[in-house]
């Protein structure tokens, strides 16, 4: 079969522009928080284009919204592909947004050029992949892929202490939260379209990136808990300095990512909080949150034991109490070789280079991989800028992202074997 994506790029730029207009902070600076008037205009939007595309469109309890264009085989596993929409606070256009639009042009592309799918083709348009107002990325894909269950998702308030519960209902997404968890086999693969928030591609002079893992992320909270006072009167014997505790555990969270044998492991301190805080005040309450990724699952947990170590064996020398908290802890992804075949030979037919590369920011893919065979399309963005509102991607790159990701679909919608698909299961280490 001959596939033939018909791609009208004007429109498809001209509604990532409209999609940036629904901000809380003037343009260039995007800032789309979930279930705050600006999501709830694109996602107005949004739904309305894949309408107007033929696409019938389901909305489950957390706001995901799946939009189907139906092929011949309409009870076969359907083929997947879509991003988040929403956006960090001051952040850019492009960062998820190329995702949905270019899912939605991928289709339209299709649809215009005659293409008629076996398996149907689904756009997925993910509730929250940013942890703005939930403290927790990817809560769309995340509940999809049973990961976070409707209990978990009851439990988390944003800020101001209002619950997802009660800002759901109020944006009109009252469907049960136990129905959001797909069943096994929904779906027969996952494609996302995502520009790199890295450099290497623009360095390498490389438009597209085959994505063949995605690191494993984990976060840890650090409570420590010393003994505060006069900073003039309290002599230095008798201290007990939350604040110089958490200085030697944040050395060892450098030094065990820096020892642990690969440029791959990556370890950050981002978040301290000092209670107190005062200039003549001993530090009587730190607490410490703390980034760590790898693509080897066993590599990253190992640091994770180093640091939790650490943090035992400093508090116990500084008598210091200590309390860690384990924030999220994921298992890494790994491409599925179906979907990656598919997308490799998308590439060399229409004669695009691209680089296999890992995803070492992590995506609503890390979570659909759970589900289902997963791979991602990296295309570059200017200097590797990202979060941030002069983020930008070339309308030429979109484009071609965007035609690659056509062509994959077309492909996998007529895929027949189903790869097994391997469950990694997240690591506990309370046990
Ligand atoms: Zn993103």
């Amino acid at each position: 079969m001959i596939v033939k994506p018909l791609l009208d790029a004007e429109r498809l730029l001209e509604e990532l522009d409209t999609l940036a207009s629904y901000s809380d902070t003037p343009k260039p600076a995007i800032t789309r928080v979930i279930f705050t008037k600006p999501d709830l205009e694109a996602r107005a939007y949004l739904g309305g284009l894949c309408q107007e595309a033929g696409l019938s469109i389901r909305q489950d309890g957390l706001g995901n919204i799946f939009a189907r264009w139906e092929g011949s085989e309409p009870d076969a596993p359907a083929v997947a592909t879509g991003s988040h929409y929403d956006a960090i606070p001051y952040a850019g256009a492009y960062d998820g947004t190329v995702g949905v639009l270019g899912g939605l042009e991928a289709i339209r592309a299709l649809q215009r050029g005659g293409f008629r799918p076996k398996r149907s083709i689904e756009l997925i348009l993910f509730t929250s992949e940013e942890p703005t107002r939930f403290g927790m990325g990817c809560l769309g894909s995340r509940a999809m892929a049973g990961v976070l269950g409707p209990d978990n998702l009851r439990q988390l308030t944003d800020a101001e202490g209002r619950t997802l519960e009660e800002v759901r209902q109020e944006a009109g997404y009252g469907a049960p939260l136990e129905e959001v968890v797909l069943p096994e086999g929904f779906y027969h693969s996952f494609v996302e379209l995502h520009i790199e928030q890295g450099p290497i591609l623009e360095q390498d002079h490389v438009p597209i990136g085959v994505v063949t893992a995605i690191a494993a992320p984990a976060a840890l909270r650090v409570t420590l808990e010393g003994k505060g006072g006069h900073a003039g009167t309290v002599l230095m014997p008798d201290r007990r300095d939350a604040l110089c505790a958490a200085a030697e555990i944040i050395l060892g969270v450098e030094a065990f990512a820096k020892n642990s044998g690969s440029i791959n492991t990556v370890a950050t301190t981002g978040f301290c909080e000092v209670y107190p805080n005062a200039v003549n005040s001993v530090p009587s309450k730190v607490r410490l949150e703390i980034d760590v990724r790898d693509v080897e699952q066993a590599r990253r947990d190992g640091v994770i034991r180093s640091i939790i170590q650490g943090v035992e064996q400093v508090g116990t020398r500084r008598e210091v109490g200590y309390n860690v908290q384990i924030i999220n802890i994921d298992p890494p992804a790994k491409a599925g070789s179906e979907v990656l075949k598919a997308l490799v030979s998308s590439c060399g037919e229409a004669g695009v280079k691209f680089k296999p590369m890992v995803s070492r920011a992590y995506h609503d893919s890390l979570f659909m991989a759970r589900i289902a065979p997963t791979t991602m399309v990296f295309i570059p963005c200017r200097d590797g800028v990202s979060h941030r509102p002069d983020e930008y991607a070339v309308p030429e790159d979109i484009v071609r992202g965007t035609y690659i990701l056509a062509l994959t679909l077309a492909k996998l919608s007529y895929a027949d074997e189903k790869p097994p698909q391997v469950k990694d299961e997240p690591m506990t280490l309370n046990d």
